[in-house]
């Protein structure tokens, strides 16, 4: 579903992320951990195209983007990456001027030009699936931080992406608010979605994740499947990242 080669970002002299190689199957959750500025969110962005690799090849779910291609061609294989993923943000940006419903049909309607009755019929799954279906005509500002990323997450699957993208989803919301939200992922990752989630939740990573990729220095240091990876990180970099959590 997304193979990475040699993927290369630098901003100026900074190089962020320096030959990242990544193989994720289809129904794979992969946590992405690390320390801050070990480039994570550069990947995830990278990974939908928000942002230009300067180097290597990117496939996501048969598109392939590569650093040799023409302008217009590497245009048309972001455009269809971006329309094979979502993505979910710390901050949830939902639009503050629509209601609950009208944020998440919006793309839908717009981007993908759905008949209004088809997308308030998909938003409504989509609600009920994130518990929020009584909420749909109520502004993103009388909800919670929790609920608010409930809807984000709704608005994002709203365009049936094939890969979700979760970059700290829960960082910005208080502690007793993060459950609801790693529960609806829980549920996607149950229901066979494929998603890369950047995360601090050990808890999540140990009992949703498939495999555990913990980057640093631009690199990926070391990956495995959650239980060995914790009991065992093969790397002294992962060991002291891991003894700073407790
Ligand atoms: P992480 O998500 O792991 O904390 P980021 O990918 O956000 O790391 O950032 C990695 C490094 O890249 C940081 O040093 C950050 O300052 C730098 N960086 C990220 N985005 C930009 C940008 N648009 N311009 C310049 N530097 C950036
Ligand atoms: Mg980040």
């Amino acid at each position: 579903m997304i193979e990475v080669n040699s993927l290369g970002k630098r901003f100026d002299d900074l190089e962020v992320l320096k030959g990242i190689d990544i193989q994720i199957g289809a129904k794979e959750i992969v946590v992405l951990i690390g320390p801050s500025g070990s480039g994570k969110s550069t990947l995830l962005r990278c990974l939908n195209g928000l942002e230009e690799p300067t180097e290597g090849t990117i496939r996501v779910g048969g598109i392939e983007w590569n650093q040799a291609m023409s302008a217009n061609m590497k245009k048309e294989a972001i455009r269809g990456i971006r329309n094979l993923t979502g993505m979910v943000f710390q901050s949830f940006h939902l639009f503050p001027h629509m209601t609950v419903l009208e944020n998440v049909t919006m793309a839908p309607m717009t981007a993908k030009k759905m008949p209004k009755e088809q997308a308030v019929r998909l938003a409504e799954s989509l609600l009920s699936k994130v518990g929020l279906l009584e909420k749909r005509d109520v502004y993103p500002s009388k909800l919670s931080g929790g609920q608010q990323q409930r809807v984000a997450i709704a608005r994002s699957l709203a365009m049936q992406p094939q890969i979700m993208l979760f970059d700290e989803p829960t960082s910005a919301l208080d502690p007793e608010l993060t459950g609801e939200v790693l529960a609806v992922m829980k549920q996607l990752a149950k229901e066979g979605m494929t998603m890369i989630v950047v995360t601090h939740e050990m808890k999540f990573a140990r009992e949703v994740a498939n495999r555990v990729i913990f980057m640093a220095d631009g690199i990926i240091q070391e990956e495995g499947v959650p239980k060995q990876f914790f009991a065992q990180p093969q790397t002294e970099r992962a060991r002291k990242f891991l003894r700073q959590l407790d």
